[in-house]
């Protein structure tokens, strides 16, 4: 263990970067001199490790360093005044966010799990104390079965039931699906048992047909001018597979337990290898799916088709540019450290103040304590939440329950300064435009998502910077109408073309 494993990975570090780091490193580990980790570890590890993964992701130093001291004050007895004096406000801000969180408790009823996922995010204000406490997680998880066995279930249920679902929503699958995994031996055992065995005879099976394969592939798409390619596969997670032999059965009928990753230099390069894959080898109907042209809802872009290998075998082939790979990996925190880049200099991080928006304040029910599933929990955040109970569909859900989350029919965009803006799928920059000011709205002459000019139309993605250029002479045209989708920006250019009229009749 030494500070350079971390800082190694930091991305365009400077100087000052690593000296932040260091110093936070050596800060953490005398706090936590006296500490152990249940696995009889320095509890130092731990910081560590978590720090380590914030490093992967490509979080800036400061997030990195508030990672190695996000524990100091809670079970270090470091006082706030303490890491201001030596870290800054912008790191006790973070590490005080994360100190928060860990008062919001899982109590393992279903109907508030949606609740809690929204308090959750509510709370941490600033993204990076959601990142920063899901690296945390990530560590805990990994070493769980060192926790006494009561607590073991519970963890993983609420790992499973709140973390897992904003992983996902934040298009981090580096972290989702290593979570999902950890999660499901402590949940369900039996099935895991059943799943893991089921996978091994599977992969085996594959895996040899596979390296004929992939020559073949590489040859194929030599020969149609596809030379800069890289190419790897990728196993099925276990929990992924299981939520998937649930749905389908039979595992005779899932085609991606492991799938074939090619990775090409352009969005033109995609097509081509497409082409010239089902040129070659014949595709299984309605298995192509284009997620470059229509993206899933957290911002996962590839084209996926399966073929028959010619030995009686079937595989997914995944083609993507390195940019769409490295997006789906790290999601939010790729799109962070992007836009940190465009702008040349630091932009203010994206404050979460949209989820207060979402959330209906309700009246709590007077005596609603233990068993509304959140304790501790101050007043101002209980009146945020929605305390509305709904039936719970059963223990079936999990897992899909992703689905119906409030998440899952919105997407998070930013302006140019750093702010959130939270619009329906499919909104365009007429929306967003809107969606900030109607007198923006009004009079919009072009737009720019992550710094390129593009057209109104424009379908808007997780994590876009998007950009509105005004003119003062610009109004509003039928045309946006076909453009928009939110009902207030609608109804405001409706009106305006209707003034307009007016204004022209007279
Ligand atoms: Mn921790």
């Amino acid at each position: 263990m030494l500070p350079k494993d971390i800082t190694d990975k930091l991305l365009n570090a400077t100087p000052q970067d690593v000296a932040l780091v260091e110093k936070a490193y050596y800060f953490a580990e005398g706090a936590h001199k006296e500490h152990k980790r249940n696995s009889g570890e320095p509890y130092f590890v731990h910081l560590y490790e978590t720090a380590k993964t914030l490093a992967e992701l490509g979080m800036s130093a400061t997030t990195v360093a508030a990672g190695l001291l996000h524990d100091s004050i809670e079970d270090a007895g470091v006082t706030p005044e303490t890491i201001e004096k030596e870290f800054g406000k912008d790191i006790l801000f973070i590490v005080d966010g994360v100190t928060k969180l860990g008062h919001v408790r899982y109590r393992g009823s279903d109907r508030h799990n949606e609740s809690l996922r929204k308090l959750f995010v509510a709370m941490s204000k600033d993204i990076r104390v959601l990142i920063v406490k899901l690296a945390d997680r990530l560590h805990n998880m990994r070493t769980l079965s060192y926790v006494p066995k009561e607590k073991q279930e519970r963890i993983a249920r609420e790992t499973m039931e709140v973390y897992v679902p904003i992983a996902y929503r934040l298009g981090i699958r580096k972290l989702h699906r290593e979570l999902e995994d950890l999660c499901f031996p402590f949940i369900d055992p039996e099935a895991h048992r059943e799943t893991e065995s089921l996978l091994k005879r599977k992969r085996k099976e594959m895996e040899e047909s596979l390296e004929k394969f992939l020559r073949n592939l590489k040859k194929t798409l030599g020969t149609s001018g596809i030379t800069q390619i890289k190419t790897d596969y990728r196993i099925k997670g276990l929990f992924s597979l299981y939520r998937k032999l649930r749905r389908k059965k039979e595992i005779e009928n899932i085609y991606d337990i492991l799938a074939l990753r090619v990775v090409v230099p352009t969005v033109g390069d995609c097509y081509r290898a497409l082409g010239a894959i089902h040129s070659t080898w014949r595709p299984l109907p309605g298995r192509i799916k284009d997620f470059i042209a229509f993206p899933k809802p957290n911002g996962y872009r590839a084209i996926h088709t399966t073929v028959f290998t010619g030995d009686r075998n079937i595989v997914e082939i995944q083609i993507k540019t390195e940019e769409m790979h490295r997006e789906s990996e790290y999601g939010i925190a790729s799109h962070l450290r992007y836009k940190a880049k465009i702008a040349g200099r630091t932009l203010p991080l994206p404050g979460l103040d949209w989820i207060k928006r979402l959330i209906t304040p309700q009246p709590i029910q007077h005596g609603a304590t233990k068993e509304d599933g959140v304790e501790d929990v101050p007043n101002w955040i209980r009146d945020l939440v929605d305390y509305q109970k709904h039936e719970s569909d059963g223990e079936d859900e999990w897992g899909d329950q992703i689905k119906s989350d409030f998440f899952s029919h919105r997407i998070f965009v930013f302006t140019p300064e750093g702010d959130v803006i939270d619009l329906p799928i499919d909104s365009t920059p007429i929306d967003f435009a809107y969606a900030i000011h109607s007198e923006i709205g009004g009079h919009i002459s072009g737009a720019r998502i992550n710094g390129k000019m593009i057209s109104l139309g424009t379908t808007l993605h997780n994590g876009d910077i998007v950009e509105i250029v005004t003119k003062k002479n610009a109004k509003p045209s039928s045309k946006w109408l076909e453009y928009a989708k939110t009902a207030s920006a609608r109804r405001k250019i409706r009106s305006a073309i209707q003034e307009n009229n007016n204004h022209y009749k007279k």
